[in-house]
């Protein structure tokens, strides 16, 4: 159980006098010292954080106003920019880089008088589901030491479920929140498309990317998307959903599911008897579950073109985004080049993963002319179509259920040498960021055989991110 187990009731207890910024703080300083061995932080900013602690303590004993996300205590993925902070994306490529601005979403929490205490852990450049792919070595699920914490946003959602902060500030692009989020036990939440501003994010998959949030609860998450929303001169993709937190709730909504996804080849017999047994509470809450069975699409349906599709198009966006990392600009520079090229080439060859340059290879293949039309062109236009047929389930129904993985989290090293098995583990989180629509995960229940943590997912019409978020609170 963590300490302090939302925003509102340590708010009280803040106004209350009955503990202070400093203390919630220290507390959280002292789960960090405790959890190292976890490996969820790359860095932690102590000092600064009691700083800010004692102004706020000040403030609150002379009563002055405070921002909306005062107490808040809140650690940020290495992917997201923190002016004057070390970022890497965990990556070499970046190693010693400092952030010049902060990105948006940071700046917005900040203004509220949240606390940043540290950056945490993640799989380079936020490409992977495992949290094994890191430049500072993987992160433990607390859990289950033995086992992953689920990716990219693994350091995230630890400090999370280790109680080192209240809630997470993450990123995802193909379920990078929501995956480790549910091998967690934790709420994750990615908003819709354009929801929150990406100025300050790290790029992976520009037209998938979304910062969001892991917390104990979805009000917490709600708190955050309020003041993080919301339109941004830096981005020019973000809309605005007029989001507004008194959201309408409702006792009795329409939930479809696809019971097409139950014969899906790598589900876990165990995670299929909790989300059937989470189907079930959820008709006993009195809501309404709709069966909805896919159109058909090529040899099969939807569900058979979801990681291909995904794996295309993120690869070919990735390595536009990454030719930036070039020796010159940022960070890490190869040393002995005697020339421009054979710095790009040394860099490159020695700051990047094998993961990171696998992705730069086949998006580099998939966008070459010859094959731009068989496959990038192609999955832009499956993407299309899922798309259409998530929104087309979406207007007729409030939600779509949804597995979040197929398994829980697996032993580490377990998937490290077989990138096809990684990346198959995404294929029902990333139909939330091929549609844009919003998506939330939460705790289901526990595997009846070993007790390891499965989460479900809920998914939501464009912009329907508040309704999302107060749906079952
Ligand atoms: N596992 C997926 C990938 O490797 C998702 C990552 C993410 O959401 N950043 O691309």
């Amino acid at each position: 159980m963590p300490k302090f187990t939302s925003l509102s009731t340590l708010q009280s207890a803040l106004r209350a006098r009955t503990t202070s910024v400093r203390s919630v703080v220290q507390h959280y300083l002292d789960q960090i010292e405790t959890h190292q061995s976890l490996n969820a932080y790359v860095e932690v900013w102590a000092e600064e954080a009691l700083a800010q602690a004692d102004a706020l303590d000040l403030r609150l004993r002379q009563k002055k106003p405070l921002g909306k996300l005062f107490g808040a205590v809140v650690s940020l993925k290495d992917n997201i920019c923190y002016a004057g902070h070390q970022v890497t994306a965990a990556s070499k490529i970046l190693e010693g880089f400092t952030s010049l601005y902060s990105a948006t979403a940071v700046e917005r929490i900040l203004a509220e008088d949240a606390i940043i205490i540290g950056r945490t852990n993640c799989d380079q450049f936020g490409m992977g589901s495992s949290n094994e792919n890191s430049v500072y070595g993987p992160v433990r699920n607390a859990a289950a030491p033995d086992r992953v914490p689920g990716g990219s946003s693994g350091g995230a959602a630890v400090s999370v479920q280790a109680d080192t902060c209240l809630v997470a500030m993450g990123s995802d692009t193909g379920g990078s929140i929501r995956q480790p989020a549910a091998f967690c036990g934790l709420w994750g939440f990615k908003p819709s498309y354009g929801c929150i501003s990406r100025h300050g994010l790290i790029a992976y998959g520009s037209s998938f990317d979304q910062i969001g949030f892991l917390a104990n609860n979805p009000d917490d998450i709600a708190r955050f998307l309020e003041v993080c929303a919301g339109p941004d001169a830096f981005d020019s993709t973000v809309a605005d959903y007029g989001l507004q937190i008194a959201g309408s709730q409702s006792r009795s909504s329409r939930i479809a599911w696809i019971p097409e996804v139950l014969d899906s080849p790598g589900l876990d017999t165990g995670v299929r008897a909790v989300f059937l047994a989470y189907i079930e509470q959820l008709k006993s809450a009195g809501h309404q579950l709709i069966p909805v069975e896919l159109p058909k699409l090529g040899e099969g349906t939807m569900l058979d073109y979801l990681v291909p599709t995904y794996y295309v198009l993120t690869t070919a966006e990735a390595s536009s985004n990454l030719a930036r990392y070039d020796g010159v600009r940022y960070g890490y520079r190869a040393s002995g080049a005697k020339n421009l090229e054979e710095t790009y080439r040394l860099t490159r060859t020695e700051g990047f993963s094998d993961e990171v340059k696998r992705r730069i290879l086949l998006g580099t293949f998939v966008l070459s002319s010859g094959y731009y039309d068989a496959y990038y062109q192609k999955a832009q236009q499956v993407r299309r179509l899922i798309q259409e047929q998530t929104l087309a389930i979406l207007s007729s129904n409030d939600f779509l259920l949804m597995p979040v993985a197929p398994t829980v989290a697996w032993p580490i090293g377990e998937k490290s040498d077989d990138p096809v098995a990684m990346y198959l583990a995404d294929i029902f989180t990333v139909q939330a960021n091929l549609a844009g629509v919003p998506a939330l995960a939460l705790p289901a229940g526990a595997h009846p055989e070993n007790g390891l943590p499965v989460g479900v997912q809920l998914l939501a019409g464009l912009g329907a991110d508040v309704k999302l978020l107060s749906a079952f609170t």
